[in-house]
C-alpha cells in the first residue's frame, strides 16, 4: 500500500525522527544509519514510491524537494555535498518512499559504487 513504509510512520508521528526541516510539503530528518557526518533524507509527504511512479503533476514537488535538498545544506554548514535518488532495489533502494539524500561532510570518492 502506498505511504505503509517506515517513512510513512514518520511522516504520521508514530515513530520519532530527528527532524531538521518541515514544511507542507515535505519533511527532512537525520539518517538513522549516516555514511557521511551529515546525513539527512528529505522526503515528500506525498507518498511516491519511486522516481519512477512520480507524474508530471509533481514535477513542482521534485523541484521544491531539491531546493529543499540546499536549504538543509546551507543550515548544516555544507560547501560541498552530494544528493542521491536510488530508484528501485537494484539500485539499493531499500525504503519505497520517495527521498534525497543529502550527503556531506567528508570527501565523497566518484564514481558510487
Ligand atoms: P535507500 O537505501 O536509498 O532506500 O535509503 C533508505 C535510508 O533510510 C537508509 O539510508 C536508511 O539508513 C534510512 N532509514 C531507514 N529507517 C530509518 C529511520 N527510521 N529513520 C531514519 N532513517 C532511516
Amino acid at each position: 500500500m502506498a505511504g505503509d513504509t517506515i517513512f510513512g510512520r514518520i511522516l504520521r508521528g508514530e515513530i520519532p525522527c530527528d527532524e531538521v526541516y518541515s514544511d507542507d510539503r515535505c519533511l527532512a530528518f537525520r539518517d538513522v544509519a549516516p555514511q557521511a557526518p551529515v546525513h539527512v533524507l528529505v522526503i515528500p509527504r506525498k507518498p511516491i514510491e519511486s522516481l519512477n511512479q512520480a507524474g508530471s503533476e509533481d514535477e513542482a514537488l521534485l523541484g521544491h524537494l531539491l531546493l529543499v535538498a540546499s536549504k538543509v545544506a546551507k543550515q548544516e554548514g555544507l560547501e560541498a555535498w552530494r544528493t542521491v535518488i536510488n530508484t528501485g532495489a537494484e539500485a539499493g533502494q531499500t525504503v519505497f518512499h520517495l527521498h534525497v539524500h543529502v550527503i556531506g561532510g567528508r570527501e565523497l570518492g566518484w564514481p558510487p559504487g
